[in-house]
């Protein structure tokens, strides 16, 4: 495996750079070279926000995407799309060209979600390519579904409440609110050309025979979703999560190596100060923006629940940006300040690894979700669009880790409805004793899953030989 080199191309946010970072320290581990590839502006961000901790013996491939050089996408998401496949496919090519000249030739290109075109370049230069599917399997089902004759079904139910879908695979049924939020007719305009994104995703799988793809989940916890569609080589090798945090074999592996944003030095400290399994971890991610009167709620029900908690505050990135409404001080602050800690930014793997954390209130990203399961936390999961809530379907139904918040009439989750679902994961009684106990087999079968013979660490290495034989 030796003379193997993968390009691993990374669409440049938090939720694909981690697990992509992950699954490249574990091939460098295995004697693989890697180059990852990601934006000009996200590497950037990665070096100063992370210089110290990114993985050593990665060789680093920038390409742009305009915004480092004065391309302006103006919040028109499908343009900036068109932009970042214009120039990342020159770029790619490039990279493939010149590391071919240096005797180091790529024999195989990796890339994660919403970068269908890289699988073309891979093409084009006669190198074998996988998807790296940094969702759910499930989420991957019901996309293929959706384009493989249930969009129409489920256009047509969105005015129906008591519609259900029974897929297989999915071992429960389906509701409009459980399914990913880019195939529902009320998605914002501004992103139902997410949907053409997967669309162009599953097309060029579509293109292979028996296409593989590479899944951050564990055959235990996906079991039929993973075997569901004959057409593709599904293929469990998460939970992609540094090894301290998990199987502890590498006690040095304690971050991703690769954070976008600068994190607060102070929390770790207060939550030795607090008593065992007492607060609640509030963090939705690295790209959702809460309005204002959403924030408003969960303010007043963390406080109304007297309980510690640790809240993730994203501030502005960009300075030059019109402050927006979620940066403004939310108007219980000196209450919130007294009763918890508010930060911008956590190592979110160190804080779901105290003792001293009770519960993760997350809005079900899937790196979230696994992180949790695999830390043995339970959740309130307060999803709020594209594949979220059908992570918080999975987390309450499936595996039955935590409760999932209701939202009122105008889609707002009121306070005593947080609060409420704060006790039932806190208060110790029998529901709050379930979740915990099915939380931590989940996160034993996480363990298993990445020793030497388990499975995800077994299907990693037939995919590899895999793709040796198939001449790379
Ligand atoms: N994360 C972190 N610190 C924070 C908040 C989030 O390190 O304060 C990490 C988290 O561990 C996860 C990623 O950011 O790996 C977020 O990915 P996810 O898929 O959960 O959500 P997204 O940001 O894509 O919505």
């Amino acid at each position: 495996m030796a003379s193997h080199h993968v390009l691993l191309v990374t669409f440049p946010v938090q939720g694909h750079i981690n697990p992509a970072l992950q699954f490249a320290k574990k091939l460098i581990n295995m004697g693989i070279e890697v180059t990852f590839a990601t934006t000009v502006l996200a590497r950037q961000r990665m070096e100063k926000a992370a210089a110290s901790s990114l993985p050593k013996g990665l060789t680093f491939a920038a390409f742009s995407d305009g915004l480092d050089d004065g391309f302006k996408a103006s919040n028109d998401p499908q343009k900036y799309m068109r932009e970042i496949r214009r120039r990342g496919t020159k770029s790619l090519k490039d990279t493939v060209l010149s590391a071919a000249e240096q005797g180091r030739p790529i024999t195989c290109l990796i890339y994660t979600l919403l970068l269908p075109w890289a699988s073309e370049v891979a093409r084009e230069v006669h190198i074998p390519s996988a998807l790296l599917w940094i969702q759910a399997a499930t989420v991957l089902d019901i996309y293929y579904y959706y384009f493989n004759g249930f969009g129409d079904e489920i256009i047509a139910s969105s005015n129906d409440p008591s519609w259900k879908l029974q897929l297989h695979g999915i071992p429960i049924l389906l509701s409009q609110c459980d399914l990913p939020s880019f195939m529902l007719p009320t998605s914002s305009d501004n992103y139902s050309f997410a949907l053409t994104v997967f669309k162009e995703q599953l097309e060029t799988l579509d293109a292979e025979t028996k296409p593989k793809v590479l899944v951050n989940t564990y055959d235990s916890l996906e079991p039929d979703a993973l075997k569901a569609i004959d057409r593709y080589e599904l293929i469990g090798i998460g939970p992609l999560i540094p090894s301290a945090f998990l199987d502890g074999k590498d006690a040095s592996d304690t971050s991703f190596g690769g954070d976008l944003f600068q994190k607060s030095d102070d929390c770790i400290g207060w939550l030795n100060s607090m008593p065992k399994s007492s607060v609640i971890y509030v963090a939705f991610g690295s790209i959702l923006s809460l309005p204002r009167a959403q924030m408003e709620e969960i303010a007043k029900g963390l406080l109304d629940s007297s309980r510690p908690f640790l809240w993730v505050i994203r501030v502005n990135e960009k300075a030059n940006e019109e402050k927006k409404e979620e940066d403004e001080k939310l108007s219980c602050i000196e209450e919130l300040e007294k009763a918890g800690r508010i930060v911008p930014w956590c190592s979110q793997l160190e804080v779901l690894t105290h003792p001293s954390l009770g519960c993760f209130m997350t809005h079900c990203g899937w790196n979230s979700s696994l992180e949790s399961i695999s830390c043995g936390v339970p959740m309130v999961a307060f999803p709020h669009w594209t594949d979220q809530c059908t992570n918080a379907k999975l987390i309450e139904d499936v595996w039955r880790t935590g409760v999932r918040v209701r939202r009122n009439e105008d889609g707002v989750a009121e306070s005593s409805e947080i609060r409420r679902c704060i006790e039932e994961v806190m208060d110790g009684g029998e529901k709050s004793r379930e979740l915990r106990e099915n939380v931590e087999k989940w996160k034993g079968l996480a363990r298993e899953a990445v020793e030497e013979n388990g499975s995800s660490n077994k299907n990693l290495k037939a995919f590899l030989e895999g793709v040796g034989a198939a001449g790379c």
